[in-house]
């Protein structure tokens, strides 16, 4: 019996787009991060990118990082989110490396690699624009470097990061990246030595690669969704990726009701279940599915990519999502199945529900 909504993932395809990725990173001699909080840690994808050259993986969250760890599922694993001074013991515990922004925070972590006895690894943010995390002033930078490097034995500089694309909606350029590069040469030249890794942003930065206009040192990327979902750089950004398998993840969804209605909600209208005050486009009768799905389950189901012309996602609420289906081809009945292809926001929601039954083919 099958149950739904369902995810349904390709798991030979998703291995192919990853490995895809590691090898063009490769040639420019970066090493590409797998970044496994889109899919909150699906163990078959970790594993997937782990054995497809992903070398460390990542998370925003130390839960997925230590879920990892019992299942023996990688090697090194990064947490992405600057550390909250709340969980530094389990960041010490769960994370080998850990991104970072803040003097006091390392101290904190310091203290607490020393009470564990370990070696904790951090990459210090640097901020190039995107205005979530990082160091704006290059002074500060240079200091916690060489506070790190010289006053904190708990801790090893692994190097420095950066991260676009985010708040900002900042494009990875030669010139930000260059900035990064131009941050980690200064801290070197103070520590005498040369930084292991210096990170330059995640899955838009693969466009910099693909360009060919990569700064020569940079030399790790985190990468997450995008070999899953496999639409933002083809679809947003214009790239061809003809080597990508487009199919990895699908979403099923079951249809509750299927009738005739007038397309424009009938009395006064006020604002939605979330408060919202929406706007209706008045199309005559028109026939329309109810599907099992809603926003708890994934987001916002509007930007959901429709691949069939002929269905269209109107809105939803909570546990229904309401469908145009008036000029599907073919008759459609409570009971029947919708498949649908999702985006990285869809994804995200979808995998952190224990009722969204996850099917590998
Ligand atoms: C999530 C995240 C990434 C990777 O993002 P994707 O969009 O999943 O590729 C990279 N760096 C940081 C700091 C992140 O939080």
């Amino acid at each position: 019996m099958e149950r739904y909504p369902q995810l349904v993932i390709n798991l030979g395809h998703a291995r192919e787009n990853i490995r895809n990725l590691v090898r063009k990173c490769a040639e420019k001699g970066i090493r590409m991060t797998g970044v496994i909080k889109v899919v909150n840690g699906l163990p078959e994808v970790c594993r997937a990118y782990y054995e497809e050259g992903c070398k460390v993986l990542a998370s925003s969250r130390i839960q997925h990082l230590k879920d990892l760890r019992e299942k023996g599922i990688g090697e090194e694993f990064e947490l992405l989110r600057i550390p909250m001074m709340s969980e530094i013991p389990d960041v010490i515990r769960y994370a080998d490396i850990s991104l970072n922004s803040d003097g006091s925070v390392l101290r904190a972590l310091n203290d607490e690699a020393l009470r564990q006895g370990r070696i904790h690894k951090v990459i210090l943010m640097v901020e190039v624009g995107d205005l979530r995390e990082g160091y704006w002033e290059k002074e500060e930078l240079l200091r916690d470097a060489l506070m790190t490097e010289n006053d904190l034995d708990g801790l090893f500089l692994e190097g420095v990061g950066m991260n676009v694309g985010c708040y900002g909606s900042v494009l990875p350029t030669f010139e930000n990246m260059q900035y990064l590069v131009d941050c980690a040469e200064m801290i070197e030249k103070a520590i005498g030595r040369k930084l292991d890794v210096i990170s330059g942003g995640g899955t838009s930065s693969l466009m910099r690669v693909f360009d060919g206009d990569v700064p020569e040192r940079i030399n790790d990327l985190r990468v997450g969704g995008e070999p899953l979902v496999a639409y933002t750089l083809k679809h947003v950004y214009g790239y061809p990726m003809e080597w990508q398998h487009e199919d990895v993840i699908r979403m099923r969804a079951e249809i509750l009701e299927v009738r005739e209605k007038p397309s424009h909600p009938i009395g006064k209208l006020a604002v939605d279940a979330f408060g919202h005050k929406q706007v209706y486009e008045d199309r005559g009768i028109r026939k329309r599915a109810i599907i099992g799905i809603g926003k708890l389950d994934c987001g916002e189901p509007y930007d959901i990519p429709n691949e069939d012309p002929g269905i269209e996602v109107l809105g939803a609420s909570s546990d229904h999502t309401i469908l145009d289906v008036e000029d599907y081809g073919r008759d459609l009945k409570a009971g029947d199945i919708i498949e649908l292809r999702i985006k990285y926001a869809q994804l995200m929601y979808m995998t952190s529900r224990n009722d969204v039954y996850v099917k590998y083919v």
